[in-house]
């Protein structure tokens, strides 16, 4: 990349380089979060500060800054956070909540780093209109909602989420918390961190400092007589352990777990020391999603080739074969990228008898996913096909999103 002092960028509106560094900020963070960006990143590099953002989980450089100027912006972001703006040598972390200039609130986590050149400042950003979205808002069609509504309704047992890091997965915790919070049932929730306030939901953080692990909180929260815990995530033999036998002796447990697909996160489960019978009778369901960006309706267009016919497997999703597909153009409304917003598909495995049995049985992953998918579950690629056919997305975004050769046959090549 080129070195520069300072190359402008049009779209931060109103802002001069020269205007106060906590203007600036104010400016950049209510500029950021416009553009739904999830990151903001303000990083020292050879002879420049420079900033970027992730947005739709992807990052933009969108300015350099003189060095100088730069520091005095970072300096001035750590202190919007509350981590002292002067210790430059260790990581520091800190939390705060800015007022913007148009009277909206953002809450903001900051993490720094020394770096080669000086310091890498991350702040997370957490707009409380984006953050507290319901089922409905994440993108699963009537079909998925039917099912997690069904999971939901369980009066006891663990649903797993499974995914990578940044598929959304505790965006689907909030908005089953948030169908769950209907003041009849105690909910708990273990987290690391706490992302969002929820009336009426005991929230309670992990501490490492003070030794206080997921695992120590589950088996204090048990006492406090809940009927829903929320655990951000299984990662050590105890918690799944504590998580099961709670799913079995009557509360409802939502947690996280670290696996590739639906049946792999109950392989994940089992390996960490858990009998395989209380797996067994305890899972209700697991769902495993990622994030996929949905095309923008402003100028999206239709493929120039022939879409295929649906396949058979998806007739009742898509019940019409569509003539094309569409694909993303770029313009105005969705700053020249073409899409719109980051939602979930995903692969929803419900627990059944013959699973149940094959679980108990210590069946292989693949033999689980084979009766799932034979007993109506839609694998990831093909939820995502779904998409594809009904022009929520395109085929490159597909393919980024699952690399499955099922895709590139939606279309005749
Ligand atoms: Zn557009």
């Amino acid at each position: 990349m080129k070195e520069e002092a300072s190359v402008d960028f049009e779209e931060i509106e109103g802002e001069i380089e020269l205007s106060p560094p906590e203007i600036y900020a104010a400016n950049l963070i209510e500029w950021a979060v416009d553009q739904r960006a999830s990151d903001l990143f303000v990083s020292d590099s050879e002879n420049s500060v420079i900033i970027a953002v992730r947005r739709l989980g992807k990052v933009q450089t969108v300015r350099r800054l003189a060095r100088d100027y730069g520091h005095k912006l970072q300096g001035h972001l750590r202190v919007l956070a509350g981590s002292d703006a002067g210790d430059m040598l260790r990581p520091t972390e800190g939390r705060g909540v800015l007022h913007t200039p148009n009277g909206s609130k953002v809450d903001l986590r900051l993490s720094t780093i020394p770096t080669l050149y000086g310091q890498d400042v991350t702040i997370r950003l957490f707009d409380p209109v984006r953050g507290t979205r319901s089922l409905t808002e994440l993108g699963y069609d009537s079909y998925e909602l039917e099912i997690l509504r069904k999971m939901l309704d369980q009066p006891a047992g663990l649903i797993l989420v499974a995914g990578p890091v940044a598929s959304g997965k505790s965006s689907t915790l909030y908005a089953a918390l948030d169908a769950l919070n209907d003041e009849s049932r105690k909910i708990h929730t273990l987290e690391d961190p706490i992302e969002h306030g929820i009336a009426g939901v005991m929230q309670s953080q992990v501490n490492h400092k003070l030794g206080l692990d997921f695992a120590d909180l589950l088996a204090v929260v048990l006492r406090h007589s809940p009927d829903v815990i929320m655990i951000g995530e299984i990662r050590d033999s105890r918690t799944a352990n504590t998580a099961i036998r709670a799913g079995i002796s009557g509360q409802l447990v939502l947690a996280t777990i670290h696996a590739k697909s639906a049946a792999e996160a109950i392989d994940s489960l089992v390996q960490y020391e858990v009998n395989p019978k209380f797996v067994a009778r305890s899972l209700v369901g697991v769902i495993n999603q990622r994030l996929i960006r949905t095309l923008c309706p402003a100028c999206k267009r239709p493929s120039e080739k022939k879409a295929n016919e649906v396949p058979e497997r998806l007739k009742s999703r898509v019940p019409v074969s569509p003539e094309h597909l569409f694909e993303s153009v770029g313009c105005e409304e969705c700053f020249g990228d073409g899409y719109q917003e980051l939602t979930c598909v995903s692969e929803i495995l419900q627990n059944s008898s013959e699973i149940e049995q094959a679980i108990a049985t210590g069946q292989p992953a693949a033999d689980i996913d084979a009766i799932a998918k034979q007993q109506g579950m839609l694998s990831l690629a093909e939820t995502i096909a779904t998409r594809v056919l009904r022009g929520e997305t395109d085929l490159k975004e597909a393919q980024r999103c699952a690399s499955d050769p099922s895709l590139s046959s939606l279309e005749v090549s």
